[in-house]
């Protein structure tokens, strides 16, 4: 590679607010290991690292899931994130879970960034203008940079309606095109680079139709890519969650082509010293919160992770505390990817937090069986739809309380093969007394009798581990794929 000639791209992506080292799961010699990584004084020393090697030649991007997920982050509504992000120096961000403290938060928040949130599929209800810059031209080494930000298009189709108030989302794929024509015919660039929030089998089909993209920087659906995918000459890569890894692309690039490329799939391990600098400014903006957050509320004999598609022991254990808050058969969460392991032993309130974050009410509604099939099969073509641009959220919505068997290849609306509420075939006609948390557990359309309990989430769940005192979570075979 040439040495004068080539940038290096890194990558950040669904770090969801994990500011710290904290526990994090590897599959490894065939199994499940548990150790720390990640923090962003250690991503930090990785930036800087880079930049050293190769000075005037690193771009560093953000896909979004950054300034929510973790209580500290939340409950500041990600400003306490603020000066780290800029210590980090990124050239640019795109996002999803920022829409959870509103559009207009986020705005004010990504004003305060010394870099843009670029979004080229977000508009103004009020005026259709774009609400946010969609991309940027930058240079570096003489070359010329085009980089082009597609935010998470399921905002406003899937999550709670306050994140996309007075804003809608497109897929953004016609604006993608548009905007790369427009970046090669008028402004002449050397490189285009993509920075979505799509999810990893979208951001493929989107190589697929559009010509002219050198560098997609996917995320999402944390997909920890050891290796780039090259699809339609594009270099794709994603660096897995919660900053237990970062991704770094060194391009060749000559004559508007890149002409060799380097990839690393970097785990910010613990071994690596943090930056103190921006250490000390997390742990100072912590420290109100550290007290609480160590208090140890009781133990779990399992380790819990939410790493699987089906169902995953964390959850199980969130909906095992709904349906014994709520005294229903039947309990439902939204499939959330985000939320790092709790290996076997003690539970803190920090774990509880990190489980849900955004602290919902717990819910009840009535559901006939008719209702609950109908969301089921709606939720499976959400989940695994033959055409990705359809599929719309996280891994399949959380159950307890049913047994599913599903034929996952079959189309839209034709998968449930047999559902059991307990142990009998469910009843259409009858009405399920249900537990549930947010409109993505139960959206709003399905059920009768909606009614929030006076307690949330994060209480029940913690008052549910308080009383058993241990706990332990299994994979309990609720879904099985026939
Ligand atoms: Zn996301």
């Amino acid at each position: 590679m040439d040495e004068s000639k080539y940038l290096t791209i890194l990558q950040m992506n669904d770090t969801h607010g994990y500011y710290d080292l904290h526990t994090e799961m590897f599959l490894e010699n065939g199994k499940e290991q548990y150790r720390n990584a990640g923090g962003y004084a250690r991503i930090a020393k990785l930036f800087k690292e880079a930049r050293k090697k190769n000075p005037d030649g690193v771009l560093a991007f953000d896909n979004g899931d950054t300034f929510h997920g973790t209580y500290p982050v939340t409950e500041t509504k990600g400003e306490i994130l603020v000066p780290v992000m800029n210590a980090l120096k990124f050239d640019a961000m795109t996002s999803h879970w920022e829409f959870a403290y509103g559009p207009g938060h986020l705005q004010k928040l990504t004003s305060k960034l010394a870099y843009p949130m670029l979004a080229c599929n977000i508009y103004s209800k009020e005026t259709d203008e774009l609400a946010f810059l969609s991309h940027i031209i930058t240079e570096r080494k003489g070359l010329r940079i085009g980089v082009i930000g597609v935010a998470e298009h399921i905002v406003d189709k899937m999550m709670p309606a306050h994140f996309s108030a007075g804003v809608y989302f497109t897929l953004g794929t016609d604006e993608v095109q548009t905007i790369v024509k427009q970046l090669r015919k008028e402004n002449a660039v050397d490189l285009i680079v993509v920075l979505s929030h799509f999810g990893f089998p979208q951001d493929v089909k989107l190589a697929e139709e559009t010509e002219g993209l050198d560098v997609l920087l996917s995320s999402h659906t944390h997909n920890s890519l050891n290796e780039p995918v090259v699809i339609n000459e594009t270099i794709i890569i994603q660096s897995g969650c919660h900053g237990a890894h970062i991704g770094k692309l060194d391009v060749e690039v000559a004559e508007g082509k890149i002409t060799d490329y380097k990839h690393e799939l970097i785990e910010v391990s613990e071994k690596i010293p943090p930056v103190e600098e921006v250490q000390k400014m997390i742990d100072k903006a912590i420290e109100p919160y550290r007290k609480s957050l160590n208090t140890v509320i009781g133990r779990t004999r399992t380790d819990l992770n939410r790493y699987y598609q089906l169902e995953s022991t964390t959850d199980n254990l969130l909906l095992q505390a709904l349906m014994n808050t709520a005294d229903t058969e039947v309990a439902f969460s939204n499939g959330w990817r985000y939320g790092a392991p709790i290996p076997a032993g003690p539970i803190t309130m920090n774990d509880v937090w990190n489980i849900i974050p955004t602290n919902p009410p717990v819910s009840t509604v009535y559901m006939s069986g008719r209702e609950m099939l109908e969301m089921l099969e709606e939720n499976l073509e959400n989940t695994f739809s033959a055409d990705p641009y359809n599929q719309m959220g996280g891994y399949l919505k959380r159950c307890i309380g049913l047994k599913m068997y599903v034929k996952i290849e079959n189309p839209k609306g034709l998968r449930i093969q047999n559902l059991f509420v307990g142990e009998e075939a469910i009843d259409e006609d009858r009405q399920y007394y249900v537990a549930f948390v947010t409109v993505q557990g139960v959206p709003d359309k399905y059920g009768s009798n909606r009614r929030n309990l006076d307690i949330n989430a994060v209480d029940a769940l913690a008052q549910y581990i308080t009383r058993s005192g241990t706990v332990s979570s299994e994979l309990i075979g609720t879904v099985r794929i026939v």
